[in-house]
């Protein structure tokens, strides 16, 4: 079966049309500026170019409209419209209502809306998107897969915050965490590699990308997670900042007379490594290159961020009673050799060791650990658009 595969933000829409039986990507792609000036989609067929078309993309209706044209074109396209099997699309947040990947009906539809109050930015962006594929492959079966769903298994004491308990039963305040099918891709393809059964296995998995989040996954079940109601919480990231005092908020809207939205857009947008670095970067290729160069600014921000992984994987081996594997993934994870080599230094008190020669690795699945690391290490790309399609082909076939 052909899939096609939805990640649809406010103004950005990425697909890959994947073939369910050889897990190939036949054509991906991405359609940006939906709805501002200057709209365009670019995508890449299977072995051929990088194909971009500039048009007005008024609304995702027109960029689904677009997505189609590219897949099903005389001259270039890779499918006809009636091969189209199902579509699988991510959604963010889907609340304590979905612990799994559902098919769509009007019922599940509601239940996003219900839950969008949790993803102000993001669930009504990827309703867009359902409705959008709706109406131009009308009766294809289409599959809801949330970035929550993997953390439901996670007991209370894990996601309970300290706050009276009428909160989380009035208003569902709680930690959700986010990344979830990449957690859940990387945990299993982690167990395949070691060659062991993920029941028997304690794992810790870092997703370090601009976005980041880390998680403990015993048995096979997510146990705790560092993401929370929202993606703020938790690691430093591009530039999120990750875990702080809540009262750093009133304290700052007090020193600079700003606003709560002020300050929600510096903790989202202007922190993280990005701020720690004095605005240097929030991407670490050019961190790496500062801090090797001796800026104080990117040496700062780089060992504050390795500092919090290792004390999320110090507290997650506490939480497991102990720890199998570390498994790094996403941009920073799966590329940076430094970055990892900075986290595993931190790591000695697990006994692990790394091989200097094999963290060399960018983006290919590689052990990374020593002979003599009491932990293994691995690199371990993950792959959430083949997450999702597996998910959508196992509940349409
Ligand atoms: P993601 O959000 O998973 O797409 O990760 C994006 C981030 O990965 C970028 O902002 C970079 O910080 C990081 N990244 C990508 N490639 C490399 C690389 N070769 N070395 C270091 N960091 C990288």
């Amino acid at each position: 079966m052909k899939i096609l595969v939805i990640n649809c933000g406010s103004s950005s829409l990425k697909f890959q049309l994947i073939d369910s039986d050889s897990e190939a990507v036949i054509c991906k792609g991405l359609c940006e500026r939906i709805g501002i000036d200057g709209s365009q989609i670019v995508y890449t067929p299977a072995g051929k170019d990088k194909i971009t078309k500039v048009e007005p993309m008024p609304d995702h209706n027109k960029a689904i409209e677009m997505v189609i044209e590219a897949l099903t074109n005389a001259e270039n396209g890779v499918v006809k419209l009636e091969e189209i099997g199902a579509v699988g699309h991510r959604i963010v947040h889907g609340g304590e209502k979905f612990t799994k990947s559902v098919v769509i009906n009007e019922e599940v539809i509601k239940a996003i809306e219900e839950v969008s109050d949790l993803a102000p930015l993001h669930n009504p962006a990827n309703l867009i998107g359902i409705r959008a594929c709706e109406k131009v492959m009308p009766g294809v079966p289409m599959v809801a897969v949330f970035d929550t769903a993997f953390h439901q298994t996670m007991p209370q004491e894990a996601y309970l915050y300290g706050l009276p308990y009428s909160y989380y039963e009035k208003y569902g305040i709680r930690r959700y965490g986010f990344h979830g099918t990449s957690h859940s891709y990387v945990s299993k393809r982690a167990a395949e590699l070691l060659g062991k059964d993920i029941k028997d296995l304690k794992l810790i998995v870092c997703h370090l990308g601009n976005g980041a989040s880390i998680s403990a996954v015993k048995d096979g079940k997510c146990i705790d997670t560092s993401m929370g109601l929202t993606p703020l919480e938790g690691l430093i990231m591009g530039t999120r900042t990750g875990d702080i005092d809540p009262s750093v908020v009133e304290f700052i809207m007090k020193k600079e007379g700003s606003t709560v939205a002020d300050v929600t857009n510096l903790l989202n947008k202007k922190s993280g490594v990005f701020g720690l670095s004095n605005d240097l970067s929030s991407d670490f290729r050019d961190l790496e290159d500062a801090y090797l160069k001796g800026d104080e600014g990117a040496k700062r921000a780089v060992d504050a961020f390795t500092y919090r992984v290792a004390k999320y994987i110090g507290s997650y081996t506490a939480a497991m009673g102990g720890v199998d594997a570390i498994c790094f993934t996403a941009g920073v994870g799966e590329n940076s050799g430094f970055t990892r080599g900075l986290i595993c230094e931190r790591l000695s008190f697990l006994g692990a060791t790394v091989d200097a020669e094999a963290n060399k690795v960018r983006g290919e699945e590689k052990t990374i650990s020593g002979a003599d690391s009491k932990v293994t290490l691995m690199v371990v790309p993950t792959n959430e658009e083949l997450a999702i399609a597996r998910d959508t082909f196992e509940l349409c076939k």
